[in-house]
């Protein structure tokens, strides 16, 4: 019995410790709703309300001899179904990776990222020196702040695969002339400039995650700007509700967000029709795990010729594209058990809403999105598109 109580509240301590709210496990119904809903559930050995339970049976162990808790996308679906608001993406579910991290039961892609965020300080093991290469042949320049000294409105704070990766890299430079369009002065951290470390800390890395928000936050202090943007939801999220706790707190907007409350100024500039049908893929730590749901959507609808139509899985109700939590880093592992992408669910709704555009505002999504559209059948003629670009297209930019 005293080994059940140990058990039992050292896994409780770090639930707790991985989120305030954490103690709300113990109001769990078993209801199901989380395991009903989660997107991978069917899948997992032990999806979050069986894990619950075995948990209250004193079978925590067995929770760590399955892999299938990989499968979790960190999407948020389980914690927005459950009647008992027990959080379970921040809190059960990155805690039990950690736990399954400490015990060495982890595909070997996603620890191959982890450690390239360690010494790289980004995960795809790219040189820090050339996180701002992307901005070659923009103009006016982008202020590396470093280099200009001098305060700035905005920091934007770019990310990992906006900076790197060279689909990506079109949607960045898009923002970059977006907001030199509008007269922003902002300026960008470079090769100071780390991972935001959330989907580290959601793969269950919470050390890892608190150095690289440490080093962020080291970077932050040495500039003088009145608020930081970020490209990615993933960082948005990062640094609104995880930095504060570790004594790193900046005012912090989206680019959708950021966009959308200067929609006076944007839209004489938006002079060219993009006359398209189009859909909008709410990511899950935009809409879902942040309620951001209708500035994105105010950006589209403002685009001369531009029809939005809504995906039968919307706002709050929304399908992750399979990348988040580490998902990013476990495609194959994920494939191997599977033998489906979420993305490719996502593209194919997409089709059925009749939509000729997929419209995105997350980094992982372009990549993942414009693959999933190359093996589904019928969505040759879907074109995947980052709002920054098409609000960049239409002002002619
Ligand atoms: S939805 Fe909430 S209350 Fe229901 S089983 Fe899951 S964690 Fe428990
Ligand atoms: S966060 Fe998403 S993928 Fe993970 S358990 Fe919850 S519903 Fe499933």
């Amino acid at each position: 019995m005293a080994t059940i109580e140990v058990i039992e509240r050292s896994f409780y301590a770090k639930v707790l410790e991985a989120t305030p709210e954490g103690e709300r496990l113990r109001l769990c119904l078993e209801c199901g709703n989380c395991s009903g809903i989660c997107p991978f559930g069917y899948l997992m050995l032990y999806p979050p309300s069986r894990m619950i339970a075995m948990l209250r049976a004193d079978r925590f162990d067995q929770l760590l001899e399955t892999d299938t808790v990989w499968m979790c996308v960190s999407c948020y679906a389980c914690t927005a179904a459950c009647p008992s608001k027990v959080p379970l993406t921040p809190g059960l579910m990155a805690s039990i990776k950690e736990e399954l991290l400490l015990a060495g039961n982890v595909p070997d892609e996603l620890q191959a990222a982890l450690q390239n965020s360690q010494r790289y300080g980004n995960p795809q093991g790219e040189s820090p020196r050339k996180r701002a290469d992307w901005t070659l042949g923009i103009q006016p320049e982008v202020k590396l702040l470093a280099k200009v000294k001098q305060p700035v409105d905005v920091l934007w704070f770019v990310g990992d695969y906006a900076s790197y990766h060279p689909r990506v890299q079109l949607a960045t430079k898009a923002l970059a002339r977006v907001l030199n369009a509008l007269g922003v002065d902002f300026g960008i951290l470079g090769p100071e400039e780390w991972s935001d470390g959330d989907s580290q800390r959601l793969a269950g890395e919470r050390g890892l995650f608190e150095v690289l928000a440490e080093k962020n936050g080291k970077a932050f202090g040495k500039y003088q700007f009145n608020r930081i943007i970020t490209t990615d939801p993933h960082a948005y999220n990062a640094i609104k509700n995880e930095y504060p706790a570790l004594g790193i707190s900046y005012p912090v907007q989206h680019y959708t967000e950021f966009l959308a409350e200067r929609m006076d100024q944007l839209k004489p500039l938006l002079k060219q029709e993009v006359k398209v049908k189009a859909t909008y893929h709410d990511p899950c730590y935009l809409g879902r795990a942040n309620g951001i749901f209708e500035q994105p959507r105010a950006l589209l609808q403002a685009i001369p010729g531009m029809e939005l139509v809504e995906m039968t899985h919307n706002h709050m109700n929304s399908l992750c594209c399979g990348g988040g939590g580490g998902g990013m880093w476990l495609d194959g592992f994920q494939w191997e058990k599977a033998h489906v992408r979420l993305s490719e669910w996502r593209v194919r709704e997409a089709i059925s809403a009749g939509a000729e555009f997929l419209a995105v505002a997350c980094p992982y999504e372009t990549p993942r999105f414009e693959d999933a559209a190359k093996t589904v059948q019928g969505a040759g003629e879907l074109k995947v598109r980052d709002i920054a670009e098409l609000l960049a297209e239409s002002m002619g930019v």
